[in-house]
């Protein structure tokens, strides 16, 4: 399967490794033509403010938001997971518009920049998965449609899946838990069924 990772800004490099460990291909995109044949695209971490304009600027949005729209499967990280909102609470920021949910940037405010939960994800199996979250956006509303598919101990929510996008605030890129990528190429092979 060749999956795109969204290589304009941020932290897509981590994501090369574990498509590899996983069988995949790898795909650094960062034009509209690099887009054409993907199974499946990543939308790593970064600046969500900065990701959008390059995207504008690499005239990258537009293409990407109808492919996903006719089906191409998405995977969104921290700033991904903002881009794939609908929503982005108190922001004016620009998005892909993609998933049916809201989301606040930099939820956890400046004074907790960083921190590191173990969370209960169903879908990933009982072990807990260590989620590291750094200036990361949490879920405050979605649609029925979109599934949350982890909360922290407050009862945030932290990840979800609405079809064949996956958002997830925390970064499963940095540690060696592949389950969340699994998941994603699952899904980008066309299973395992929504819920
Ligand atoms: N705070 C960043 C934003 O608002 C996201 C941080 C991250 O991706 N690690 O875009």
């Amino acid at each position: 399967m060749r999956i795109g990772i969204l290589a304009l800004q941020g932290a897509f490099v981590e994501h090369l490794g574990i498509l590899e460990r996983l069988g995949a291909e790898p795909v650094l995109v960062r034009l509209p033509v690099e887009l054409e044949g993907l199974d499946g695209l990543i939308i790593p971490g970064g600046e969500s403010t900065t990701m959008i304009r390059l995207m504008l600027e690499y005239e990258l949005l537009q293409p990407l938001k109808d492919r996903a729209e006719a089906s191409l499967p998405v995977m969104g990280v921290c700033a991904g997971m903002i881009l794939l909102a609908k929503r982005v609470a108190d922001s004016p920021l620009q998005s892909l518009g993609l998933m049916d949910m809201t989301v606040r940037r930099n939820a956890f405010g400046s004074q907790v920049d960083s921190f590191e939960a173990d969370l209960d994800i169903p879908a990933l199996g009982e072990t807990p998965f260590h989620g590291v979250f750094i200036r990361a956006p949490v879920i405050e509303a979605a649609n029925s449609t979109v599934e949350l598919l982890a909360r922290l101990d407050d009862g945030r929510a932290v990840a979800a899946r609405q079809g064949r996008l996956l958002a997830a605030a925390f970064h499963p890129e940095l540690g060696s838990d592949l389950r969340l990528h699994r998941y994603f190429l699952d899904m980008a092979s066309g299973g395992p069924p929504v819920a």
